[in-house]
C-alpha cells in the first residue's frame, strides 16, 4: 500500500451516491507535507516527459498542481469557472458539469497563457466520470498544446472516467485506484497497482 492509499484508508470517509470526503487532508484543509510528496510523486513518474505548464481545474485541483509545478519548475495555469461570454475570443473554453455539484459550468483558460508550444501535464484531485479531465484535454487541444500526461490523486475506478480517458491514450497515472467503497461499511477496496 502507497502513502496515500494508507492516507485514504486512515482519514477518508465514504458518503452515499459514490463520493469519498477527502477534505480533511486533501481539498478543504490540506496536509502540506502530503503535497509536497505527492508533488514528488508525479514528477518521479512523468520524469521523462518535457513539461512546460501544469494544467487543472477550479478549484480543488489548484493546490496539488502548485506542488507538482514546483516540482518541475514550471508555471501553474488553472481553468476558472466563468459565467461571462468570450466576447473578444480571448481564452478557450470547455463546458464541464460537476460530479459533486451536478451543474455545468464553462471553464475558461486566457489565450495568454497556453499556446500550441506548450507541453501540458494536467492534473486533479479525483477522476470520477471524466467530465473535468475532458474539458482540460478539450482546452489544452484548442491551444495546440500537446498533454503529455495526466496526473490523478484518487480514480474512482468503478465509474467511467478511467476507461474515457485511457482510451484516448494519454498516459495517466492515478496515485491510488478505488475499485469498490461502502458507505454503510466504510470500506474501502484498493486496485493492486
Ligand atoms: P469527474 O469530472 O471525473 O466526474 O469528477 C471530477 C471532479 O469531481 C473532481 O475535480 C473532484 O473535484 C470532484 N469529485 C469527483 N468525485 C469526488 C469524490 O468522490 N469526492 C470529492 N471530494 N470530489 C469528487
Amino acid at each position: 500500500m502507497n502513502f496515500l492509499e494508507e492516507r485514504i484508508l486512515k482519514d477518508g470517509i465514504v458518503k452515499p451516491n459514490n463520493v469519498l470526503k477527502v477534505d480533511s487532508f486533501l481539498n478543504h484543509q490540506m496536509d502540506i507535507s502530503l503535497m509536497e510528496q505527492i508533488g514528488q510523486e508525479f514528477h518521479r513518474r512523468f520524469a521523462d516527459k518535457t513539461v512546460t505548464k501544469v494544467l487543472t481545474i477550479e478549484a480543488s485541483g489548484i493546490g496539488i498542481a502548485c506542488f507538482v509545478a514546483k516540482e518541475f519548475g514550471v508555471p501553474m495555469v488553472f481553468a476558472k469557472k466563468s459565467k461571462s461570454i468570450n466576447i473578444d475570443n480571448e481564452v478557450y473554453v470547455a463546458e464541464v458539469e460537476s460530479f459533486t455539484h451536478k451543474n455545468k459550468n464553462n471553464v475558461i483558460v486566457s489565450k495568454k497563457f497556453l499556446g500550441e508550444e506548450d507541453h501540458v501535464l494536467l492534473i486533479d484531485d479525483f477522476l470520477a466520470n471524466g467530465c473535468a479531465l475532458q474539458g482540460l484535454v478539450g482546452i489544452a487541444q484548442s491551444a495546440g498544446a500537446t498533454v503529455e500526461g495526466i496526473g490523478i490523486v484518487i480514480e474512482k475506478g468503478f465509474q467511467i472516467g478511467g476507461q474515457i480517458i485511457r482510451n484516448l491514450g494519454i498516459p495517466l497515472e492515478s496515485l491510488a485506484i478505488i475499485d469498490a467503497m461502502d458507505a454503510e461499511t466504510g470500506t474501502i477496496t484498493f486496485r493492486a497497482q
